[in-house]
């Protein structure tokens, strides 16, 4: 039966198939995408947790100071212990003196030092201060992030769906045009953005805009095989003559 298909049959068949086909081209061709702009929004996302290391970071830095202020506390107080244990052993007045300079020329390093503590502490605080403050814009974020995603990621699971479809559709036209016409239907299809199969308005190719030539337009008009545009190779038939 289906070698007897005439060859406007034949076109009406592949015209029907290039209607699915031109969906499921398109449905197909932003399936592609959709991975690039989940990865686009994550990248945009992590860039939004720049200001929270930056905050984080500088916290750490803060107490690797700190730490070391109060190392440098330490061993002002050890100094000044060992100096006053040192004071009852001294002989003369000159040197008892010469050691209380000291311990007091100690005792005003130690109190550089503490005042640069006190500042260290409240410049741990504002950083934490900040830390909290950007959690909250990071998580604001995150928010909105996932939920983008999930749009996203529905409107894959919709797109598979409608091709799941056309795709069943198209199983059901396809084998009722002979093979040797399918084929070439199909390979013009790859090679053609999904658009094998165009009428030729006002002598027109509707794929390439092209003019197809009066002898072309003969030979779509004697039905007798199907018929190519010169230009973009695609099937090309006459609306009024089907
Ligand atoms: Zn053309």
């Amino acid at each position: 039966m289906v070698e007897t298909l005439t060859i406007k049959d034949q076109i009406r068949k592949l015209i029907e198939l290039q209607k699915l086909d031109g969906e499921i081209y398109t449905f197909k061709r932003d399936l592609r995408e959709k991975p690039q702009n989940l990865a686009k929004l994550k990248e945009e996302f992590e860039s939004k947790k720049v200001n929270l290391k930056a905050h984080e970071d500088q916290y750490k830095s803060l107490q690797l100071t700190h730490k070391a202020l109060e190392g440098d506390m330490k061993s002002f107080d050890d100094n000044i212990a060992k100096a006053n244990s040192q004071l009852s052993v001294l002989k003369t007045n000159k040197e008892y003196t010469a050691k209380l300079t000291e311990i007091e020329n100690i005792k005003a390093d130690k109190s550089l030092v503490e005042e640069k503590i006190i500042n260290s502490y409240d410049a741990m605080d504002a950083a934490k201060a900040a830390i909290e403050k950007e959690k909250v814009v990071v998580a604001e974020e995150e928010k909105k992030y996932v939920a983008e995603k999930k749009v996203i990621e529905d409107s894959i699971k919709v797109l598979e769906d409608k091709a799941r479809v056309l795709e069943v559709q198209r199983a059901a036209i396809a084998p009722l045009v002979p093979k040797i016409s399918l084929g070439r239907y199909e390979r013009v299809l790859q090679h053609t953005d999904g658009l094998a199969i165009v009428p030729v308005n006002n002598g027109v190719c509707a794929g390439c805009y092209m003019n197809v030539p009066a002898q072309v337009a003969n030979q779509i008009k004697m039905n007798k095989e199907l018929v190519f545009c010169e230009t973009c190779a695609r099937i090309i038939y006459l609306e009024e003559d089907l």
